[in-house]
């Protein structure tokens, strides 16, 4: 597998999770967009946003695609990456993209069991389940657009690996 693999979907998805056990499994590299962009930068999520807006998040997030973007590389991507049309269509064009599917309500158990605090600033200030359903409503239609596989992310970890690598394989024959 040379062409880069997209794992596209909301936080808590286990983008990162998966994508670093599917590298693992392929012998490939793993990039995280959100971690290109802290390494970068040398600033937070929040501390771009701050100073930024989110606008300016989604230039620079935009920017980090392009640049991890390489053959045999796992790119974990910023939950968000998928509201810009060029985004979609840059990783649909140079990749394999894979929307790892979750519903709100196991979202919202993954990151309330882990909250990392501080990482990024809620999107509406109100309740973290609240805001899951609502930003995975308005983005399930784009993820979905982006992916050329979706695949079950509600099972653990080696199971959804397994799952993409059928993918892949099925997208080979
Ligand atoms: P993302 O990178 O998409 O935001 P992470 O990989 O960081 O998601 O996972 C978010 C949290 O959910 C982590 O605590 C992780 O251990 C947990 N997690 C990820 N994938 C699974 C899974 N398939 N089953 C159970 N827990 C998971
Ligand atoms: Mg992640």
């Amino acid at each position: 597998m040379t062409q880069p693999i997209y794992l596209v979907g909301a936080r808590g998805c286990g983008k990162t999770t998966v994508g670093v056990a599917l590298a693992q499994a392929l012998g490939c590299n793993f990039v995280d967009t959100d971690h290109y962009l802290l390494e970068s930068t040398k600033m937070s999520v929040a501390d771009i946003v701050a100073k930024e807006g989110w606008e300016g998040f989604r230039r620079r997030e935009s920017g980090a695609l392009q640049s991890v973007t390489a053959p045999g590389t796992v790119i974990a991507t910023g939950g968000g990456m998928i509201l810009a049309e060029s985004n979609r269509q840059f990783m649909r064009e140079h990749g394999v993209v894979i929307y790892l599917r979750a519903p709100a309500q196991i979202l919202a158990s993954r990151l309330e069991a882990f909250p990392e605090e501080g990482q990024r600033p809620t999107l509406t200030g109100r309740p973290i389940t609240d805001e899951i359903v609502e930003v995975l409503a308005a983005r399930e239609a784009l993820y979905n657009q982006a992916a050329h596989h979706v695949v079950d992310a509600t099972r653990p970890p080696a199971e959804i690996v397994e799952a993409v690598l059928t993918a892949l394989r099925t997208a080979r024959a």
